[in-house]
């Protein structure tokens, strides 16, 4: 097939798991409005979350099968998102690695000018250059968050007998507790080692590959942009990239189907006043303990601040008595997954209690938002940091230990969660200071992708350096 000489033909490659993957299609619709013939290559249960966010000519879906039998998961389950039991996981990650060969058929086949891939797929930069394709990789991260996990690598080994340390190296003071990071090494030789084997050959290509996409505007850390750039190479600040979600329509059915109707959200938003509700949501896939969902309904109720609540878990026996009755008109809680984007943009939102995974920080400070940080687990302490110290938009609820398994993490109390929300949802000098910078930077974001801003003048950058390389 090939590409015509005139049209960069780019192969996205994405993680299946929605914080990965709804980020790269946004990515996508950027490259493509720029004139780039676009392939995603996806797996049939992806492909139909994807397609209806997509109404350009330009961008083609192409579907391998996902060997889900093979490795013993459940039919259609194809996106890490979709509450995978845990123990699941790892087939899960097994499966989508058996996938390096159907990758290079697609390659063989299509022969694009370039490939851009998920940091977890790091076998794709050995795949694409065997047929000597260059590659770029997808963080879906930040440059901070690279700088700091780059600053821990140099000080892990001494990390251990410290109850707290400072990141070496890094343009400000970053402290950390020790139980907030995780060193993948010490994963090797347990069952979560098939995570020390993804990161290690993903910091090997690192050095390789073409360079790296990111989500992230260069003006809201130039510092880090800056160190990021000297640490690991060529690097295109892209984002925002959810802002090329302009209209109502595309932002509701981003990341496929809502539980709650969209229609149901926004009317009630409507009937609350300016600036007033808080909305707390943690991202695709985090789920909590029945005790912790219980003081997290709490402490919302104790805030005193109308609120919308997405929870991913099913059941509800975590549901305090008389809770319904209690919080009706005052708090709505979405079971599953809500239209985020709308949400955030809604007039009367005033606040964001977010897990700080990248896509929902960026998001957050997009819409100009404060926000209370609650970290669970990747690189969400170090995002915390920098909506907190750095940017001065965060006010952390407290959140110390890093885990990923659901009932091994401490439980915050209701009366942490109220306090955080109240800080920053109410008024005083130190909550409005946060909120006019907040605000600052939502617009410096949208400057950021206008034309003559930097993300948009990187795009043009890349791709023409991309079309140089084709040409010769
Ligand atoms: N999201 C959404 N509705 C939900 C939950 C999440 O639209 O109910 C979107 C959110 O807007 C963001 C992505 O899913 O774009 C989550 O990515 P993030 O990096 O914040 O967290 P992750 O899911 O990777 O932990």
């Amino acid at each position: 097939m090939g590409s015509e000489p005139s049209h960069l033909h780019m192969l996205f490659f994405p993680y299946m798991a929605q914080g990965h993957m709804l980020p790269m299609v946004d990515i996508v619709k950027l490259f493509a409005a720029r004139g780039a013939r676009i392939t995603i290559l996806t797996t049939p249960v992806n492909a139909a979350i994807i397609r209806p966010t997509i109404d350009d000519s330009s961008i083609h879906l192409h579907i391998i099968p996902f060997p889900s039998a093979e490795f013993g998961l459940p039919d259609g389950c194809e996106n890490r998102s979709f509450v995978l039991p845990e123990d699941k996981r790892i087939d899960f990650i097994r499966a989508i690695a058996a996938l390096r060969n159907p990758f290079d058929s697609v390659l063989e086949h299509l022969r694009p000018d370039c490939v851009v891939s998920d940091y977890f797929l790091p076998w794709t930069y050995h795949v694409a250059a065997a047929r000597g394709i260059p590659r770029l990789v997808f963080h879906g991260t930040n440059n901070f968050s690279l700088c700091a996990s780059n600053a821990f690598e140099r000080c892990r080994e001494i990390v251990d007998k410290l109850d707290s340390f400072v990141l070496p190296g890094l343009p400000h003071r970053i402290e950390m507790l020790k139980t907030q990071v995780l060193d993948f090494k010490k994963l090797a030789g347990t069952p979560l080692g098939i995570f020390t084997e993804i990161f290690d050959e993903a910091e090997e290509v690192e050095g390789k590959h073409y360079g790296a996409v990111m989500n992230s505007f260069y003006e809201l850390e130039p510092e880090y942009a800056d160190q990021n750039r000297k640490v690991k190479g060529k690097t295109w600040n892209v984002g925002p990239v959810s802002l090329c979600n302009k209209e109502a329509a595309g932002m509701s059915l981003r990341g496929g189907k809502h539980s709650a109707s969209v229609n149901e959200c926004l009317d009630w938003l409507e009937s609350k006043a300016a600036g007033s509700v808080v909305y707390m949501c943690f991202g695709s896939g985090s789920l909590f303990s029945g005790e912790q969902l219980r003081e997290m309904a709490l402490g919302l109720e104790e805030a005193g601040h109308p609120f919308v609540w997405v929870v991913r878990n099913e059941g509800d026996d975590w549901v305090p008595e008389g809770y319904e009755e209690r919080i009706a008109g005052k708090g709505m809680v979405v079971r599953g997954w809500a239209p985020q984007l709308l949400i955030l943009n809604h007039g009367a939102v005033g606040g964001f209690v977010s897990h700080c995974g990248w896509n929902s920080s960026l998001e957050g400070i997009c819409a100009g938002l404060p926000m209370v940080t609650w970290p669970l687990y990747a690189e969400q302490f170090f995002n915390e940091k920098l909506l907190v110290e750095v940017l001065g938009v965060g006010v952390a609820v407290g959140s110390k230990v890093y885990e990923f398994r659901v009932e091994m993490r401490p439980v915050l109390e209701a009366s942490a969660v109220a306090a955080a929300v109240r800080r920053v949802m109410g008024g005083g000098e130190e909550a409005e200071e946060r909120r006019r910078r907040a605000k600052e930077l939502g617009e410096m974001a949208r400057r950021a992708v206008e034309k003559g801003g930097s993300s948009f003048e990187e795009i043009g950058i890349l791709m023409e350096e991309l079309m140089d390389l084709k040409k010769h």
